[in-house]
């Protein structure tokens, strides 16, 4: 089929229920009971809080913050924090269930949450960004917790947010308690490998989805969508396995290189350039519309949501697509993609890998002991090629999808769980 019209690059769909419809299938494929679904599906605890903060200028401004619990059924529950102005109470529920079975597949001993604050952080000082996280801290006390609740970060925070999360946290409860959250500084017990950990995911389980087809990676071309943290290490790992990455994309805009763009180059590029690869001199600039639909074995979109869409999924070339993102496939495309005999490991699988090393942090202080790299890199590795497998067998096994097969294997877990722990 010719490809005719650029397709819109983001096209939004309720992520509630685009989580909702693939959990619906797996649910039905389990013969889930009605019990069951009604416990699994709705979040077991929503807080809003309005936090008045005092900003730069002395005026009080009043910001909406939440924090969702989807599940503690199979322990605490982990899920980030997002600092955004589109932060929406519809999509924090989505990203705490997903978190619920992100943790599952990778059979980690957790449950799922998700916070967020609607806050436009690019354009708050420090001072006030210290004051609105110790504040939202404060009015989550009851439900953070190491053995409650653990948040990380998320879109807009990182390591310094969690440091004041942590410090907040510790005077309400009169101990320091390095475990009540992730993705903290190094040098107050953050984990080695954290940084790279997620791209390192997609990277295994990617090659673990290439053997299965039969593909040497040598002989693998591939573009990644998103030079960020996640992006940009799955490129770098991926390229070091030998892939060609012909071509990349961020906020900027989309580059392209025939024979492979120098990934270390682009990095480094990056690094001195605000972030941003524009005018990248490594590759020519290219419409970033084409990107998925150019001609590779693998896409890795390691962007935001809804990326490939019922628009765009029809002219998809890639054999594979590895999501390193958190939904960017909708479900309208998901028909499309099945009917094309497009292999793809789901996000749940695919970025897992940043939790897992998260959960090792978080065993890391209560040991009170830090592990060495080569330890977490083994440990993670393994977790990731065993949450593979099992995903793969579940496909084989039901003649279903990989992205189905991962919510089988989440839902069974939690559900059987649920079995055993029971109700009232
Ligand atoms: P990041 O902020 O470090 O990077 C995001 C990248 O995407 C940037 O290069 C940005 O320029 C680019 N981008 C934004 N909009 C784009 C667009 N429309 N087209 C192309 N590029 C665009 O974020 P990250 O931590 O790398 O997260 C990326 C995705 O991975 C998100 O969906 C996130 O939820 C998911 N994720 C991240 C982690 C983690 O550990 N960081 C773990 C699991 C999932």
């Amino acid at each position: 089929m010719a490809y005719k019209e650029p397709a819109p690059l983001i096209d939004k769909e309720n992520p509630l229920e685009s989580m909702m419809s693939r959990f619906n299938i797996a649910a039905e494929i389990l013969g889930l009971d009605e019990e069951t679904y009604n416990v699994l599906k709705a979040a077991d605890k929503q807080m809003i809080v309005h936090i008045p903060v005092t900003m730069d200028n002395g005026k009080v401004s009043v910001f909406e913050g939440y924090r969702v619990v989807h599940s503690t059924i199979l322990g605490p529950s982990k899920g980030g924090i997002r600092y955004d102005m589109n932060v929406h109470l519809d999509e924090v529920k989505a990203l705490a269930a997903w978190m619920t079975w992100k943790c599952a597949v990778v059979d980690l001993p957790y449950g799922g949450a998700k916070g967020g604050i609607i806050c436009d952080p690019t354009t708050m000082s420090v001072g006030e960004l210290e004051r609105l996280t110790r504040a939202y801290t404060l009015s989550m006390k009851d439900i953070f917790g190491p053995d409650r609740d653990i948040p990380a970060p998320d879109m807009g925070t990182g390591p310094r947010e969690m440091a004041w999360l942590l410090d907040e946290f510790s005077k309400t409860v009169g101990a320091t308690t390095p475990a009540v959250v992730t993705g903290k500084p190094l040098v107050m017990g953050g984990s080695l490998g954290r940084t790279e950990a997620t791209g390192r995911g997609v990277m295994v389980s990617a090659l673990a989805a290439l053997a299965k087809l039969g593909m040497d990676p040598k002989a693998t071309t591939a573009v990644v969508q998103g030079f960020g943290n996640v992006g940009s290490w799955a490129a770098k790992l991926l390229s070091e396995k030998g892939v060609r990455i012909k071509g990349v994309s961020d906020i900027s805009g989309a580059y392209w290189n025939e024979a492979g763009i120098n990934i270390d180059d682009a990095i480094a590029y990056k690094n001195v350039h605000n972030g941003r690869l524009e005018g990248f001199v490594g590759a020519t600039p290219m419409d970033p519309a084409d990107l998925l639909t150019s001609d590779v074995d693998m896409l890795v979109p390691a962007a935001v949501e809804d990326v490939i869409t019922e628009h765009n999924a029809p002219f998809l070339k890639a054999k594979l697509i590895v999501e390193g993102a958190n939904g960017p496939t909708s479900a309208s495309a998901d028909a499309i993609i099945n009917e094309k005999g497009i292999m793809v490991v789901p996000d749940i699988l695919a970025n897992s890998g940043g939790v897992t090393v998260s959960y090792f942090e978080w065993v890391q202080n209560r040991q009170g002991f830090k592990w060495s790299l080569d330890m977490v890199t083994e440990r993670a590795d393994r977790i990731m090629n065993d949450a593979f497998e099992k995903v793969y067998e579940t496909s084989q096994k039901y003649d279903i999808p990989m992205r189905i097969a991962a919510y089988v294997v989440s839902i069974d877990k939690v559900a059987q769980t649920y079995k055993y722990r029971g109700g009232f």
